[in-house]
Order: structure tokens, then C-alpha cells, then sequence
């Protein structure tokens, strides 16, 4: 069962930053596996740009092989061949600064200035910032200045957006000077994924759920977003951002929101992220009790994090734990973990709705301890999960036991849903659609820098650092305390 493939418009699109690792991993396989699907059309035009000077020629090689790496085999038949060079014939590129003037009357040229007024001729306009976040505002000015950012244009705008409140705030009145809030994307790609769309679907399509879905039948909340691997060559990024502002306050806070958000009336974008927003103006402000971080040490011959980012003194956490409270008439009472970090036990990420027991047990103690949870997973295998309990199969006494209700796409629904669109793609296609639901509004990341910066600032005044945890682990112990204190333990970190 694969879904149906409905062909966008025509369309420009500008990807700055075009001959980055993002760009060369992310965006240019997602737009040829979008081509080749059938959703875009031989009209649209992609155009990379940079300040590596090359030739589209040359730019079309970069492409190829991007594409190659990200597994397509072209050289298999005349066909898949054929259907490369046809994508590859819509890739040009422009060799550009996004700091000077070098290059922007070519792009204009290419893409022909401000929108012509005829309708007929008007083309989705979209510019994609995938360049490091200091260049931003720039694109923003310049795009401005070469009068192409008109009512048709859309940015795509790439994390972090910010690093605090005060800075995603000085982005925002930047672009804001230039762009109407219906014309920003800023991606957060957790949002593009298969199973993050479904908890909504879930939620929100079944009547099975969503009575259960509150404080009197939830006891706890789970959110885990495992790394096996460490900082690796990011180490220089990494350093200066940490956990908290790489994972938390973003792709675990939109976690977070889907999972506790009110019914919006429809789903559509502002409907959705106004709810959205008020689960994080909701949160509680986290309690120094209720964090802990975590820096992972050298082990197995393997480097620990201070080697990797090749500072001795550092305290950035590659590690956050935390509990979170919804002070809300649905969640109060209902704590949320959440944890991040890297070099665990495994890749592994998930969300665990943990229902509470049932309110008496008629069978004893033979009977055991058993609840309901729903399991959502979001890697390495997408796919949703119900643990329900049962009888132990067998002539023995009433024994219970927990398996789960499998929903996992590769088994339930045939072996094309491996094609599912990667979140890239999927946020792409938005883009070019218009459709900004699965993308933050610039108040919604206010918000959340509002929620993250008191523990930041908390960190950076304690003076203590991070506590050190092996590779290979669940985490620093005192990770594992916050839930055992309140009588709970994390669930395995397991893919
Ligand atoms: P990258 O590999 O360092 O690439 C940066 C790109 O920007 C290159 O194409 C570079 O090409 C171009 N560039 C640099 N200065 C420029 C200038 N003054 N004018 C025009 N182009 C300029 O970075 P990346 O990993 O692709 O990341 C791009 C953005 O995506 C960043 O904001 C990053 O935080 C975000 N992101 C990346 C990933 C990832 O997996 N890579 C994941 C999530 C988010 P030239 O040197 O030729 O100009």
C-alpha cells in the first residue's frame, strides 16, 4: 500500500548552500526520489548555489553522485539512467556569496527577477537557506534587495534557528523585515516523519484513544531519542550547542507538543501549531532536581567526548535528562521523560504512552503487574506498537502475560511501505505546496527557547559539570534516578 503521488506545480527551487554535506545527503536524493516518483514535474528547476565555482555541468556531476551515494543505481538499466539525466537536465547552479554581491544578478537572470505579473507564468518561488545559520539573515537581505522576496516566494529555513531566545528572536524580526510568517519554513525534519504524521492520525482518528488520552488514565510519558554514534566531525557544532539546544528544545519538544496537544478543530497549520503552542506554554519551568546531564567517556579504545571536540576543559552535555509538567487540566499530575544523548546503548528513538494499572487486580498475585503501553517508534523502524496484556497460552493457572499489537509499517502494510517518503522529501513537497502544518511557527520557537534557556543559563551559572557515562550505556546513573524516585524506570534502550 504505497500512497497516491500527487504531482505539485511548477517550480523554482533555490538551494543555498547547494554543495553542502545537507544538500549533497538530504535534499538533492529527496528531490530526485520526489522526480522520480511522479510528483515533480519535468517543468520544475533546481538550482544549486554556493561560493565554489562551478559549472552546471560540473554541479550536475556533484548531483549524480550525491544521488549514487544515497543508493540509487543508475548504471542498472537504459531506464534508470534515462530517469537520472532527465532529473539531472533540471539541476543547474550559480555561483553565488551570500555575504556580497557576487552572483545575484545571475540568479536573478536565471529565475527571472521579481515574479512576472501574468498569471500564467507566476511559478512556486522557493528558497532553500541550507547554509550555516549566521548566513540567514543575510540570504534574507539579499533576496530582498534583488527584489525576489515578493507575496510568491517561500524560505526554507534549516536548525538551529537560534540559540536562545534573544537570538531566534533577532532572526525572526530579520526575515520577518522581509518575509511574511505564511512564507517561513523552518524545518525541524522529526516533523517529516512517517510515524510522527501517524501519532496524530492515531490520536486524533480513532475514538479508542483519545478518552484515555489525559492525567486520570496516563500515568507517565517516555520520550527517548538514542544516538549510538558520538560527535564525530560535528564536533566543532556540537561543542558550542550541547544537547539541550540540539535535540530538546526541538525535535523532542514537537514530540512532546503531538503527543499532548488539544484536538485542534482541523488540521491545518495554524489550527495545529496554535495548539502546539500551548503545550509549551504549559511547561512548567524545568527544577535543577529535575535535570540531569551527561557527557560520555573515552572507552573500548574509543575517544571519549573531550577528545572528540579536542577540549580538555569542556562542559557541554552530550547527554539531558529531564521530567516535564504540563500545568494543564489534561496532564496535570502526568509527568513527562524525556532524554537525548549520545554514544548509547543503541539507536534507538521512541515515545511510550504508559497507561496506569488497572484499578484492581482480579487476578491476584498469579496475575502479576501489567499496563497498557503504546509505543511509538520513530528509528531505526518506524511503526506503532500496543502492549496489551493476555492470558499465557496453556493449561497452567491465570498468568498474564504482555504482547504487543504490531503496527509496524513494513509488516502491516506490505513491503512498498519501505518507500515511504523520507521526512525530506515529504517537507519539501510541503514547501511547495504550501502547507507550513509541519513546520514551527516563529512563536512556537520562542517559546520553547523561553521553556530551555532558565536550565541553560542554570548549567552555565552551577558551574558543575556534566556527569560522565560510558559509551555503550543507558547514561549517567543519576539519569536512571529521576524515574526511580518517583517509583518508574525508563524502558530499555533498545532498536
Ligand atoms: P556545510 O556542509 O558546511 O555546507 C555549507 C554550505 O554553505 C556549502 O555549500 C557552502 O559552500 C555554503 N556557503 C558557505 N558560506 C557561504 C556564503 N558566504 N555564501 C554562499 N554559500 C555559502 O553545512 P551543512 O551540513 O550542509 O548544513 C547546512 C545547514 O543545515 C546548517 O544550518 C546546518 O545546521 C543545517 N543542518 C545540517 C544537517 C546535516 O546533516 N548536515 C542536519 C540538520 C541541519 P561554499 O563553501 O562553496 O560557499
Amino acid at each position: 500500500m504505497v500512497s497516491r503521488v500527487i504531482p505539485v506545480e511548477p517550480f523554482d527551487l533555490v538551494v543555498f548552500g547547494g554543495t553542502g554535506d545537507l544538500a549533497r545527503r538530504k535534499i538533492l536524493p529527496a528531490l530526485f526520489r520526489r522526480f522520480r516518483a511522479g510528483q515533480i514535474g519535468p517543468d520544475a528547476r533546481i538550482i544549486g548555489a554556493a561560493r565554489s565555482e562551478l559549472e552546471d555541468a560540473e554541479y550536475r556531476d556533484f548531483a549524480a553522485e550525491a544521488i549514487t551515494e544515497a543508493g540509487y543505481d543508475a548504471g542498472c538499466d537504459d531506464d534508470a539512467s534515462e530517469m537520472l539525466s532527465r532529473f539531472l537536465s533540471m539541476v543547474a547552479y550559480v555561483t553565488l556569496d551570500a555575504r556580497g554581491d557576487t552572483g545575484w544578478d545571475d540568479l536573478e537572470t536565471l529565475i527571472g527577477g521579481p515574479h512576472p505579473e501574468a498569471t500564467a507564468e507566476r511559478r512556486v518561488r522557493a528558497f532553500y537557506f541550507s547554509v550555516g545559520p549566521g548566513l540567514f539573515g543575510d540570504l534574507a537581505e539579499r533576496l530582498h534587495d534583488h527584489g525576489l522576496s515578493d507575496a510568491e516566494s517561500r524560505i526554507v529555513v534549516e536548525k538551529p534557528f537560534g540559540r536562545d531566545l534573544a537570538s531566534a528572536r533577532e532572526l525572526n524580526l530579520v526575515l520577518a523585515r522581509h518575509f511574511d510568517e505564511t512564507q517561513i519554513y523552518r524545518i525541524d525534519h522529526y516533523l517529516g516523519k512517517e510515524t510522527v504524521q501517524n501519532l496524530m492520525a492515531v490520536r486524533f482518528g480513532n475514538m479508542l484513544f483519545e478518552p484515555l488520552w489525559n492525567s486520570q488514565y496516563v500515568d507517565h510519558i517516555q520520550i527517548t531519542v538514542a544516538e549510538d554514534v558520538g560527535v564525530g566531525g560535528r564536533g566543532g557544532y556540537y561543542d558550542r550547542s550541547g544537547a539541550m539546544r540540539d535535540m530538546m528544545q526541538n525535535h523532542l519538544m514537537q514530540l512532546l507538543c503531538l503527543i499532548a496537544m488539544e484536538p485542534p478543530a482541523k488540521f491545518d497549520p495554524d489550527a495545529v501549531r496554535d495548539e502546539k503552542l500551548k503545550v509549551i506554554r504549559a511547561l512548567d519551568p524545568v527544577t535543577p532536581g529535575d535535570v540531569v546531564r551527561g557527557q560520555y567517556t573515552g572507552s573500548d579504545g574509543r575517544p571519549g567526548y573531550r577528545e572528540e571536540v579536542g577540549d580538555p576543559e569542556s562542559t557541554t552535555e552530550s547527554f539531558v535528562a529531564l521530567k516535564a509538567r504540563i500545568s494543564n487540566w489534561r496532564w496535570a499530575g502526568t509527568p513527562f521523560y524525556m532524554r537525548t544523548g549520545k554514544r548509547l546503548r543503541e539507536r534507538a528513538s521512541e515515545i511510550a504512552v504508559v497507561f496506569k494499572d488497572t484499578p484492581h487486580s482480579i487476578f491476584g498475585v498469579e496475575g502479576g503487574d501489567h499496563r497498557n503501553i503504546l509505543t511509538i517508534k520513530l528509528q531505526p523502524n518506524e511503526g506503532i506498537e500496543l502492549g496489551v496484556t493476555i492470558k499465557e497460552p496453556g493449561p497452567g493457572g491465570m498468568r498474564l502475560v504482555d504482547v504487543p499489537l504490531d503496527m509496524t509499517f513494513a509488516e502491516a502494510l506490505g513491503p512498498d511501505s519501505a518507500d515511504f517518503p523520507d521526512a525530506y522529501e515529504r517537507l519539501i513537497m510541503d514547501v511547495i505546496r504550501g502547507n507550513q502544518t509541519l513546520f514551527m511557527r516563529g512563536d512556537e520557537v520562542e517559546a520553547a527557547w523561553a521553556w530551555t534557556d532558565p536550565v541553560i543559563e542554570d548549567w552555565q551559572t552551577g558551574g558543575e559539570p556534566p556527569l560522565g557515562y560510558e559509551t555503550g550505556s543507558a547514561g549517567p546513573d543519576d539519569a536512571l534516578m529521576l524515574m526511580h524516585r518517583d517509583g518508574r524506570r525508563w524502558r530499555d534502550i533498545k532498536a
